[in-house]
C-alpha cells in the first residue's frame, strides 16, 4: 500500500490496557471498560518502533515524529505482564540501536524518546538494562529524591520530568515538608503540573484543586533578596521548574484567539488496539479499526488527522466558566 509520509510532533503508544493500578479516573481502564480489550499483536508495536525508531536506510520511514512516548504501566502478576515486558524491551533496544547507529555514522537526530513511568517501584520491575539512548522520563510519584537517582543508574542521559496532579503536590508539600520536596525539586529537570481532567468532551475538570495547588508551587519562589544569596551567580528559583498542563494553556490561547490545540494536527495517540485518536484524553470515542497489521495502524494514524477532536473539549468552557465565578483574570 502507497502511504504519504505521516508528519506529527509528537505520538504516544499506550501498548496494554493491563495496568495492574486501577487509578481513579483512568483514560486507559475508561476506554476498555467502554469499547472491549481487543489487543493488537505484539509484532505490530515491533512494525511501528522499526517504522518510527529505525532509519538507518535514510528517509524511507511511514511515520516521522519528532517526539515519541512510551507509557510504561505497572506490570501485572498476570500472563499480560510478559507481552508488556516484551514491548518495553522492544522499544528500548530499537532506541538503543539508533543511538549507536547516529553515533557511529554520524546521522542527525530527529526523535526525542520518552517514557513515563508511575514510580520507580514500576521502573524496577521491568528487566532493563543501562540505557544511555533515552532522553526523558516522566514519573508520577517520587517519595524522595534517591529515587531520582535510580532513574538515573538505568537511563544515564535522560532527562527527569516530574509528572505532578495538582491536589496530589499540594497534598504531598504538606504531608512530608518543603524542605523534603525542595530535595526532590533540585534533582529533577522540569515538573508538569496537570489539571485532573474528566475524559475529553465531558465535564468535571478539577479546576479547583489546579488553582489552589498554585499556592503550594508559589512556596518554592526564591524571594526577591535571596535570588543571588550573595553570590554572582543566581540561586535556582525551583518554582521555575513547573511547566503547566498544555491543555489549560491551549484553552486559554483558544479564548484570545480562536485557535485549539495540537490534538490531530501534530499530536496523536496509539492505543493497545491500534486505533488511534488525536487526544490523549478522549477514552469516550471510538474510531478506526482494529489493527490486524501495521498497514491498519497508517489508515487509523491518517484518518485521525482528518477530524479535530478538539471541537468538542471541554476544557475552554469549563475554564471561562470557573474564571468568570471566581473572578480570575485567566481567560479574559
Ligand atoms: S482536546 Fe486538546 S486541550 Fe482538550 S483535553 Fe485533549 S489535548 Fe487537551
Amino acid at each position: 500500500m502507497k502511504f504519504d509520509k505521516f508528519k506529527a510532533n509528537a505520538i504516544f503508544l499506550q501498548p496494554t490496557w493491563s495496568c495492574a493500578k486501577n487509578c481513579n479516573g483512568c483514560y486507559v481502564k475508561e476506554k476498555e471498560s467502554k469499547f472491549g480489550s481487543e489487543e493488537m499483536d505484539y509484532s505490530i508495536w515491533t512494525w511501528i518502533f522499526q517504522d518510527m525508531i529505525q532509519y538507518r536506510a535514510g528517509n524511507n520511514r511511514n511515520i516521522d515524529t519528532k517526539q515519541i512516548t512510551l507509557a510504561l504501566d505497572t506490570l501485572p502478576k498476570t500472563s499480560a505482564r510478559h507481552k508488556m515486558q516484551e514491548i518495553a524491551n522492544s522499544y528500548l533496544s530499537y532506541v538503543a540501536e539508533e543511538y549507536d547507529d547516529r553515533h557511529d555514522l554520524g546521522f542527525e537526530k530527529r526523535t526525542e524518546y520518552h517514557m513515563t513511568v508511575n514510580s520507580v517501584h514500576d521502573l524496577e520491575q521491568y528487566d532493563f538494562y543501562h540505557n544511555k539512548a533515552l532522553d526523558l522520563v516522566s514519573i508520577s510519584h517520587l517519595n524522595n529524591a534517591d529515587e531520582i537517582y535510580t532513574i538515573k543508574d538505568y537511563f544515564p542521559n535522560a532527562k527527569i520530568n516530574y509528572n505532578v496532579m495538582s491536589g496530589d503536590f499540594a497534598k504531598q508539600v504538606k504531608s512530608k515538608g518543603i524542605d523534603h520536596v525542595k530535595a526532590i525539586l533540585r534533582n529533577v529537570d522540569s515538573v508538569y503540573y496537570l489539571l485532573h481532567k474528566a475524559p475529553m468532551g465531558l465535564e468535571g475538570h478539577d479546576f479547583n484543586a489546579f488553582f489552589e495547588g498554585l499556592a503550594a508551587i508559589n512556596l518554592f519562589k526564591n524571594p526577591p533578596q535571596q535570588q543571588t544569596d550573595g553570590q554572582a551567580c543566581p540561586v535556582p528559583d525551583l518554582a521555575s521548574k513547573f511547566i503547566f498542563d498544555g491543555c489549560m494553556n491551549d484553552a486559554k490561547y483558544f479564548s484570545k484567539t480562536g485557535y485549539g490545540c495540537s490534538a490531530n494536527v501534530s499530536r496523536f495517540q496509539i492505543w493497545p488496539d491500534g486505533r488511534v485518536t488525536g487526544c490523549a484524553y478522549n477514552s469516550h470515542n471510538q474510531y478506526g479499526k482494529f489493527a490486524e497489521s501495521f498497514d491498519d495502524v497508517l489508515d487509523n494514524i491518517r484518518d485521525a488527522k482528518t477530524r479535530y477532536e478538539f471541537s468538542t473539549c471541554t476544557i475552554p468552557s469549563g475554564l471561562k466558566e470557573y474564571s468568570t465565578k471566581k473572578h480570575l483574570q485567566v481567560v479574559t
